[in-house]
This record gives structure tokens, C-alpha cells and sequence, in this order.
């Protein structure tokens, strides 16, 4: 190689990678917190960063999914800024945006912004036939997982056992993460297990289509009754039988429940929350081909559930798009 070629070789690779590095500078990567891998929040997580990931020419974005412990835990992450986006249900939303339950302690969360609510999500008890558990009153001195700490579901249980008047000291507790209850359930290591979940989903497949028969137990009754009065955020949900053939149960299942939501943190670009809520709206109709618990959505529901303010990219949106009639006035700021 001649001196003159050498050096036009080097100043192409100096000029090659300065333009990588610049293309590099302009990614913008944004990690959405979900939940155990069989349920609702996981695939969830991927069907939003499908979205956004396939208009990355246009944005720059690239969104990826973490597991995680669950609502409770996304929360959290998203205001200390490990996490941009996290999926959490709607009593969690309003919880840490009022400084309840979790966050008693801390105090009123005031950062935390929703952008969206996604599928109704319904209380779950599942039990072993063998454990002779037909109803909640049944579950006094049985072996009965609540929740981890860090998911949606554990207020949830404790919600509903206190309504049922059920002291805690009269079970035995389990916390363990729902990804694990369903063969803790076939192993016969646990009698029962709550789940806060949207339907269907592959964990209470995999707990219904195990060696051992077992049954959704209703939850219903004139306690759920007064807690449906005490608390805005719960209302009656049907858990369709169909989506669980195995299960023991003939009909559908009363129930009660929450929604998933879309939340992040006032610190998160807007541009960025723009462009997630645009790509999600724009293409619903996409969207909601992704997972069969989204069959219910529109965009009217969307912006229903949510109790913190309403984050500034996706209001942007929202006013675009003529989507501002929906949304309670007390969330936008
Ligand atoms: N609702 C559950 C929680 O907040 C998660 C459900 C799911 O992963 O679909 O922890």
C-alpha cells in the first residue's frame, strides 16, 4: 500500500466510525418493567415495544421488557428512574400517587405520570378441588399464597380476606412470586393462590391443566359487596370459564377487579412518551390483535382508571388526536 493510500484508508475509517458513533448518540433506549413471564404485563410489555421498535428509523427508540416482581415493583423503578416505563395496576396507581398502602411511609408520589390504562385485570383465586375450597370462607387454616411483595396482587389478597373477615393469622401465608404458584399448587405445597391477572393467561392455564383438578373460587359476597362501596378503583368482573376448559368450574366466575396501566415518571422525555402513546393509539387496531385480553379495548376506555396526572408527550397526544373529552380534567396539569 502506497503512503497516499494509507492514508486515505485511515481517513475513511476515522470517518466511518465518527458516523456510527453519531447514529449511536441518537438511540434512545427505554426499558418498560412487566411482570412474571406467564402473565399479562410480559407480553404486554412487548406488544408496546413492538410498536415503537418498528418506527425506530423514525424515532430512534428502541424499547425492551424486563421481568419483574410486578406492579408495586415498577412503580418504584420508574420514580427512581431505574426504569422509564412500567405497567401497574389502576388501585396501585392511585395508591402511590396518594401515599397509601406501599407507600404510607414515603408519602404521595407526586412524579408518578400515567400515559394509558390497557385490560381489565380480575382478582384470581384458584384451588385444588382435593383442599375442599369452594369459597373464601373455606380458606381458614389452608396453605394459601397472597402475593410477593412488589406485586399488584398481595393488597389485593389482603383486600379481599379482610372483606371476607378473614384475619391473616388464621391462614397459612405464602408469598411466593405468581410465576411459581401454579406447580406450587400441583405439588400440593399450597391449597390456594390469588392472582391479579387479565384473562387469558398462561398461568392459570398451567395451573388448571395440571395431574391435580382445580377450581376459580368466586369472589363475591356481602363483605365484597361493602369493599366495592369503600374503594373507587374495584369494580365486578366475569372470569370467562371458556379460556379454562380444564378447570372444574362449569359456569363463569364472579369476581372482582382493577386495570393494568401505562405509567412512567414527569422526568421521562416527552418526546419519548409521545411517540409510545402516538404508535399505540394510531394502530389499535394492531395492537389489539396482539394479546386476546386486550379484545375489549378503545380509546375511550384507555383513558379511564387513571389517578395520577396525566404525563405532558402523551397529552400532547391526546389533544391531537381529539382524545381530551375522555380524560378527566383533574389529570391534566
Ligand atoms: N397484576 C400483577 C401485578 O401487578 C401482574 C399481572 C401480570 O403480570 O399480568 O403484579
Amino acid at each position: 500500500m502506497t503512503l497516499r493510500r494509507l492514508l486515505l484508508f485511515l481517513l475513511c475509517a476515522i470517518f466511518i466510525t465518527s458516523v456510527d458513533a453519531g447514529a449511536a448518540s441518537k438511540r434512545i433506549f427505554v426499558t418498560i418493567g412487566t411482570g412474571g413471564v406467564t402473565g399479562v404485563y410480559y407480553p404486554t410489555g412487548g406488544a408496546i415495544s413492538r410498536m415503537i421498535n418498528k418506527k425506530f428509523k423514525q424515532y430512534g427508540i428502541k424499547a425492551t421488557v424486563e421481568s419483574t416482581a410486578g406492579s408495586v415493583y415498577n412503580i418504584n423503578a420508574v420514580l427512581s428512574g431505574d426504569l422509564e416505563f412500567g405497567i401497574a395496576q389502576s388501585d396501585r396507581q392511585y395508591q402511590a400517587y396518594h401515599g397509601l398502602a406501599e407507600w404510607k411511609k414515603r408519602g404521595p408520589q407526586k412524579k408518578l405520570r400515567s400515559v394509558f390504562s390497557i385490560h381489565p385485570e380480575s382478582i384470581t383465586l384458584i384451588a385444588s378441588v382435593e383442599s375442599g375450597i369452594k369459597s373464601l370462607q373455606d380458606l381458614r387454616g389452608r396453605r394459601v399464597n397472597i402475593g410477593n411483595p412488589g406485586s399488584g396482587q398481595l393488597q389485593n389478597s389482603k383486600d379481599v380476606l379482610e372483606a371476607a373477615g378473614i384475619p391473616l393469622s388464621s391462614i397459612h401465608v405464602e408469598q411466593a412470586k405468581a410465576v411459581e404458584a401454579p406447580s406450587l399448587l400441583q405439588d400440593g405445597r399450597i391449597d390456594a393462590f390469588f392472582y391479579t391477572v387479565g384473562h387469558p393467561n398462561g398461568n392459570i392455564k398451567e395451573a388448571t391443566s395440571g395431574r391435580l383438578k382445580v377450581r376459580i373460587i368466586p369472589i363475591e359476597g356481602p363483605g365484597i359487596d361493602a369493599l366495592l362501596r369503600r374503594y373507587p378503583y374495584y369494580a365486578k368482573t366475569i372470569i370467562p370459564i371458556k379460556f379454562y376448559p380444564k378447570a372444574e368450574n362449569t359456569r363463569d366466575v364472579p369476581s372482582i377487579g382493577v386495570k393494568a396501566t401505562f405509567v412512567t415518571s414527569a422526568d421521562v422525555d416527552e418526546k419519548v412518551v409521545y411517540a409510545i402513546t402516538k404508535e399505540v393509539f394510531d394502530n389499535l387496531e394492531e395492537f389489539k390483535k396482539l394479546h386476546p385480553a386486550y379484545a375489549v379495548l378503545t380509546k375511550e376506555k384507555m383513558l379511564q382508571g387513571l389517578s395520577a396526572p396525566i404525563h405532558k408527550g402523551a397529552l400532547r397526544y391526546y389533544r391531537e388526536a381529539g382524545l381530551l373529552k375522555y380524560i378527566n380534567p383533574a389529570l391534566i396539569e
